[in-house]
């Protein structure tokens, strides 16, 4: 156990103006707190932080983290409060702890948290302060070392994981490359024991071979850089266990192959003898292929800088080999920690920091007071997501800006259609509210409710939108088939038959369609026409009609079933045009006979005809040879039908479609395609393709519609 005069000449011994009363008070703190509370050891529990803090001095961080250390289990596990901690160790102090506080919280309300990278990062985005990290990893090293204490398998397994997937990966991430190691071989110990065993065998017999290879080594090492005119500090140790075994994963040797297991580390004074001791070693030993990187010339991304090479060392060991700084080791084996140390050196931040890191300790060098600290110390590492919790403690994880209906949706489907409001923190907000990290969230629903459209406007996540979109089409279908039905009334009273659902469920297949409501809707839509719905239920209405009997699949290939974009590969009856050449007829305009038109040359595509007024023109307007001088030609085999787009605005009341649509068939047009634009409580925005023989047609029944009391306005649609 670390005594109180320890702790603090440990910190007084690289922080000479650390606070030395606040260190002390926090000690006595801590330990009265926890009183006679046990660890699983039956240890006293205050050792535990006591540890936690020594962890962390070697790592050489401020007296704040170091009492924050002390402090980190006292809210969590006794009576203080967080009110008294600000009073007795100021607001600093206070928010740490409660910083650390949260992130266990967190971590113990997430027993179901699926996916430990998003975890992970949750741990990063709620540490405001990077030194709450710092605790808390020291924190789990400490409990690691532990481990073995705890009596109940499947908790020490629980812990282990949590520890490789979780704790491991982001100790690396930060640059924390010892504490990586250890975290993971610990883990390792809980989690594949035996493997582990065989291992440490194979070491202690690699180990009483060759008797003390690694000092061996490094004494050869140090002469062989020494003749060469290099001062090199060596430091040579084997590898943990789990990084061997991992090794043996990755490359799938056998056991038996089993001899880089030494690692040695050649630490110079300048970038220039790296490189020189890098040329002796290599004109020295044997280079093992395939090992040599060069990592200073080139730094890893996440600011990693150091040379690798393997080599057939002393007496034909094959060994590793890193040279480096000593700044550069710092960084490598301390990360983050290692830059506290520098922000204490007054000024001396180096240039190959991450970047994010760099910016903090700029602010930390230039912020104006506590409070503006606080506010950019935050890390800005997944400054684009958010992570939430449901009240079971499942994570979800979203983009920044997610709102509570993004949430509903994450969680399930039917969750997100049914939500009418949410509880965040207990407290009901709006649905449009933006989510934090960290807040645990509770969607309310009702069987009545569903997707509303203005829903659309605030979610950001991809699959709430294609949720709601896909209620939004459902509800235009449901519009389809009012209109369809309508239709078919008449169509079926038209030949003296009284039309009820019924009758469809027999020619579905015919059509192709599933049920009745979907034929309905197709015919609402103008994909199929009523008459042929009519022939197919009263084969004798077709036979009396013509006496010819219409294959189906010829029906369908009649033009009232075509796309009703306007387009006619066929029509050839305009004059002006050079034979042979592709017409289309434009779909921004829909051009009629008796309109007045020209042809644009489209390249690989022929002719597209617009009408003259059509305001695409305007595109071709630099581009005078590509225009054409059309006219209809008068008499030829013009097609019997074109399309013409109209453009509507309906009341929104029962029987409205219907009359719209009987007013069209009355005039002889027939609806091709419909489309619901815009909705409203009181009107429909409606764009209508209509078959029409002409100009003069389409224009007798824009007439006719505009007689109709439910029907506000109409125009032909243009460009
Ligand atoms: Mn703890």
């Amino acid at each position: 156990m670390i005594r109180q005069f320890e702790l603090v000449e440990q910190v007084k011994s690289y922080d000479i103006n650390a606070d030395e009363e606040a260190l002390n008070r926090a000690y006595v703190f801590s330990m009265k707190a926890h009183g006679n509370q046990k660890r699983a050891s039956g240890d006293p529990y205050f050792l535990h932080p006591l540890e936690v803090a020594g962890i962390l001095t070697d790592y050489k961080l401020d007296a704040a983290t170091i009492i924050t250390a002390l402090l980190h289990d006292t809210i969590e596990d006794t009576l203080a409060t967080e009110e008294e901690i600000a009073a007795l160790f100021g607001p600093e102090i206070a928010r740490l702890v409660e910083g650390v506080t949260k992130l266990t919280l967190i971590e113990m309300q997430s027993d179901h948290a699926k996916q430990a990278e998003n975890f992970g990062k949750l741990l990063v985005a709620m540490s405001e302060d990077i030194r709450v990290l710092l605790v808390k990893l020291a924190d789990r090293l400490h409990n690691m070392r532990t481990l073995h204490f705890i009596k109940n398998e499947d908790k020490r397994r629980r812990i282990a994981k949590e520890t490789m997937e979780i704790f491991a990966p982001l100790a690396e991430r930060i640059g924390m490359q010892e504490m990586k190691n250890e975290l993971e071989d610990l883990a390792f110990a809980e989690i594949n024991p035996e493997a582990r065993q065989s291992i440490v065998a194979r070491l202690d017999y690699l180990r009483e071979e060759g008797g003390d290879l690694v000092s061996r080594i490094n004494d050869e090492l140090t002469a062989t850089l020494k003749a060469g005119g290099v001062k090199a500090d060596i430091h040579g140790r084997e590898k943990l266990p789990y990084s061997i075994w991992r090794k043996m994963q990755f490359k799938n040797v056998a056991f038996e192959q089993l001899s880089d297991v030494m690692a040695f580390r050649i630490i110079v004074g300048s970038v220039e003898d790296c490189y020189r001791a890098l040329g002796i070693i290599h004109s020295t030993y044997r280079v093992v292929p395939g090992r040599f990187k060069d990592y200073i010339s080139t730094a890893k991304p996440n600011g990693y800088r150091s040379i690798h090479t393997g080599v057939l060392g002393p007496d034909q060991h094959r060994i590793e080999i890193q040279i480096k700084t000593l700044d550069m080791h710092e960084i490598a084996d301390n990360g983050v920690a290692a830059h506290w140390t520098y922000k204490q050196k007054a000024g001396k931040t180096e240039g190959r920091q991450y970047r994010w890191l760099r910016e903090l300790l700029d602010i930390l060098e230039h912020a104006a007071g506590p409070e503006e600290f606080l506010e950019h110390t935050k890390l800005e590492m997944f400054q684009d997501q958010v992570f939430c919790f449901s009240p079971r403690g499942d994570l979800i994880n979203m983009p920044q800006g997610a709102t509570p209906v993004d949430f509903a949706y994450a969680v399930h489907s039917e969750v997100g259609d049914r939500c009418v409001g949410a509880k965040v923190n207990g407290r009901m907000v709006p649905l449009r509210s933006e989510l934090q990290n960290g807040d645990q969230v509770e969607i309310l629903t009702s069987k009545a409710q569903t997707p509303s459209p203005t829903w659309e406007r605030f979610v950001v996540t991809g699959k709430a939108r294609a949720r709601i979109r896909r209620f939004i089409h459902s509800q235009e279908k449901e519009q389809y088939v009012q209109l369809g039905r309508a239709i078919l009334q008449r169509a079926f009273r038209e030949e003296g038959y009284e039309f009820t659902e019924k009758a469809l469920t027999g020619v579905l297949k015919v059509f192709k369609q599933g049920s009745s409501d979907d034929l309905t809707a197709q015919v609402g839509a103008g994909h199929v026409s009523a008459r042929d719905v009519v022939e197919a239920v009263f084969p004798a209405t077709k036979k009396s009609r013509d006496d010819k009997v219409v294959p189906i699949d010829q029906i369908k290939k009649k033009p009232a079933k075509g796309k009703g974009n306007g387009k006619d590969e066929n029509a050839i009856a305009i004059k002006g045009l050079i034979p042979g050449m592709a017409v289309h007829y434009a779909g921004c305009c829909h051009p009629l006979p008796g309109d007045r038109i020209v042809g644009i040359i489209t390249t690989g595509k022929g002719v597209t005809i617009h009408t003259i007024d059509c305001e695409t023109l305007e595109t071709y307007a630099d581009t005078p040879e590509r225009w054409l001088d059309v006219s209809w030609q008068k008499g030829s085999e013009l097609p019997d039908y074109h399309v013409g787009r109209i453009h509507l605005t309906v009341v929104n009341e029962p029987g409205s479609l219907g009359t719209l649509s009987m007013v069209i068939g009355r005039n002889e047009g027939n609806i091709s395609n419909l489309k619901i634009t815009n909705r409203t409580r009181e009107f429909f925005d409606l764009l209508i393709d209509v078959e029409v023989r002409d100009v003069k047609h389409l224009a007798d029944i824009i007439a006719a519609l505009r007689a109709t009391p439910a029907i506000n306005t109409v125009e032909r649609a243009r460009g």
